[in-house]
């Protein structure tokens, strides 16, 4: 089936209306819906509009809460722990980075522990947070109550899909902005596969007797022939990406954004959603004693980004780049939107009362 393509700017009011309708205040409608739209327009669409009906069923049994801001648990010289009390991710996410910034700016480095925020996203999205006020970053998040991942040498679950981002603010605007899930594949993708879709890599997952496969029946066992398959209920798992290596950055996710941060780790079984993200955020200029940082990062970039591209390649990118490039040809030419995606974000405006045309986002 061919896929739709949506304005985005409609859209994001729609969405808006949504969140409104389901409790949340202004301004958490609004920024969940700006960050929904933005991972979207930059490719992200497992953590974007397509979250929407999710939303609001967490919002409708209590998984995820509207209307609850952070609560400072310790608030000392560079450091933040906050707790997001089951609230909106991104809204909370959003917010302890803008703490953690004025952080770094008043000490050189912010260090912020977040705990029990339901689900923040996309988290490239924080480090251009603090790249846009001219700042480093690096990130690190768990998902607690999400046992999807396998680590090296197992099939058992034993970690969330937790994901990691480092921004480095470049002097023209295209930061380097580094974001990645640690399993091999995100859970939407073998979700898509199941259904018809692009195929997995025959290395993505790994069945009950530790082989690894394509075969995403692994991970949602007979689920996958009804309307919603569940990713918790297979004999497997996803695979961490980068065999031990990447094993072990999904499992330092764990303990620093989960054990650290009081968010807690995964457990053999599943407890409450929520994400929990270690934030370290940086001044450059504390280290800058002799102005040359910016240069540093524009020359080394310029250095990756010229270098000659592999047969098959058309050039060699920076992380980062590939986001803003789509982000520019969607905003043009409108969301790629599959019709079930699409009927099902209607259908909860319709639910909710919010008018939605469908002509009228179809472009
Ligand atoms: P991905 O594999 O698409 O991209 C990973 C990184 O590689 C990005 O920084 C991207 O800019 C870079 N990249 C992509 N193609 C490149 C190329 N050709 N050359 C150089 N660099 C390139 O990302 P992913 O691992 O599928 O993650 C998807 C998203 O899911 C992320 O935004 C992540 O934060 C999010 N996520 C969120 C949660 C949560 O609980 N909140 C959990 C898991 C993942």
């Amino acid at each position: 089936m061919t896929d739709h393509r949506i304005d985005s700017a409609r859209l994001e009011t729609i969405i808006e209306r949504i969140l409104l309708a389901d409790g949340c205040t202004a301004d958490e409608a609004r920024t969940v819906a700006d960050h929904l739209v933005m991972a979207s327009l930059s490719g992200h669409d497992s953590h974007g509009v397509i979250r929407t009906p999710r939303y609001h069923i967490w919002l409708g049994d209590g998984t995820i809460r509207a209307a609850r801001p952070l609560t400072t648990i310790l608030d000392n010289g560079p450091l933040l722990q906050l707790d997001g009390n089951d609230g909106m991710g991104q809204w909370l996410a959003r917010e302890a980075t803008t703490m953690g910034i004025a952080k770094a700016r008043e000490n050189g480095i912010g260090l912020v522990a977040l705990r029990r925020a339901g689900h923040i996203g996309r988290i490239g999205t924080y480090a251009e947070q603090a790249c846009d006020a001219g700042f480093a970053s690096i990130h690190f998040c768990n998902v607690n109550g999400s046992l999807l991942v396998a680590p090296f040498g197992t099939a058992r679950r034993c970690a969330g899909t937790n994901p990691i981002a480092v921004g480095i603010p470049y002097p023209e605007g295209d930061d380097f902005i580094l974001d990645l899930a640690t399993s091999l594949v995100a859970e939407g993708k073998a979700l898509v596969a199941g259904q018809g879709g692009k195929p997995l890599p025959e290395d993505a997952l790994v069945a009950a007797d530790g082989t690894t496969t394509a075969d995403p029946r692994v991970l949602y066992g007979d689920s996958l022939d009804t309307a919603n398959p569940d990713p918790r209920v297979g004999p497997g798992a996803l695979r961490a990406m980068g065999d031990h290596k990447g094993s072990g950055l999904a499992l330092a996710c764990e303990l620093l954004a989960g054990a650290l941060t009081g968010n807690g780790a995964n457990r053999p079984v599943e407890g409450q959603f929520g994400n929990g993200l270690l934030s370290i955020i940086i001044d450059p200029a504390t280290f800058d004693d002799t102005n040359g940082f910016a240069a540093e990062v524009a020359d080394y970039l310029a250095f990756v980004r010229d270098s000659p591209p592999a047969a098959g390649v058309e050039r060699v990118l920076a992380p980062g780049d590939k986001e803003r490039a789509l982000r520019i040809e969607r905003r043009a030419n409108g969301l790629p939107m599959p019709e079930p995606v699409l009927a099902n974000i209607l259908s909860v405006a319709a639910e909710l009362g919010v008018e939605a045309s469908r002509e009228a986002l179809i472009l």
